[in-house]
């Protein structure tokens, strides 16, 4: 019986790091988690209830209140955010969220609020978790870590044309590269878990291979903690 591990996928905004995740929990039958995706769901649920970043005292009253969980919905084949039982997925994508996620990652007490749920959803192994401190700090101890990378401007345009697929009109493409780059400064520099390999990560530059080509490269890292 091959042993389970936990694959943790650190790396800059729009590496295609969910989609190399999914890609590897398919293949091996583990669980997929989207850290993001829980940053941008705390970060929508201060929009709404029209918290600001700096008031410590209602945001700690407010997170006991959030209830996070995943949908997988098998037509998209795709997991939907669900917060407090509403899907919020088309909302914490949107550039309002986007915006704010950054500011909003670096208050500690949203990042152990998380961390916590992160660490309980992997304590039995067989998942794979993307953010940017997976590797670092939520499980130090994953088997496998990779950390991604890209050329910002071919990131961009992957996400750019992303959110045109999905109907977003009029986005521009220097807007998401600011976007992109302001996050990648954000994440990097604060002082609670920065965006960094951590130092057993393997890197993975994406910027001229294709999606198959890096999951094919990271299937074989997996395979070869697993075996
Ligand atoms: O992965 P995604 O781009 O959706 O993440 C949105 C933001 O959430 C990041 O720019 C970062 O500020 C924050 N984040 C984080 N730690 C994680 C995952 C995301 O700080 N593990």
């Amino acid at each position: 019986m091959p042993r389970k591990i936990n694959i943790a996928i650190d790396g800059y905004s729009s590496c295609g790091k969910g989609t190399l995740a999914k890609q590897l929990a398919k293949a091996l039958n583990y669980l997929f988690i989207d850290t993001g995706a829980m940053y941008r769901a705390v970060t929508y649920a201060l929009l709404e209830n029209r918290i600001e970043i700096s008031d410590q005292i209602s945001i700690e009253k407010l997170l006991p209140q959030l209830e996070i969980n995943f949908i997988y919905r098998p037509d998209e084949n795709y997991n939907h955010t669900i917060l407090n039982g509403v899907d919020i997925e088309d909302e914490i994508r949107s550039m309002e969220v986007s915006n704010l996620v950054s500011p909003v990652s670096k208050i500690d007490i949203v990042r152990s609020f998380l961390v916590r749920q992160q660490r309980k959803i992997g304590e039995n192994k067989g998942v794979v978790m993307d953010g940017r401190d997976i590797g670092t700090v939520v499980f130090p101890d994953a088997e496998l870590k990779i950390f991604m990378t890209a050329k910002p401007e071919i990131r961009a345009r992957r996400r750019f044309e992303e959110l045109r697929r999905n109907g977003d009109e009029l986005v521009t493409f220097d807007e998401v590269l600011e976007n992109l780059n302001s996050r990648d400064l954000q994440d990097s520099s604060r002082a609670n878990s920065p965006l960094k390999p951590a130092s057993d990560a393997k890197v993975l530059d994406n910027s001229f291979i294709t999606r198959d080509e890096q999951f094919h490269i990271s299937l074989e890292w997996a395979l070869e903690k697993i075996n």
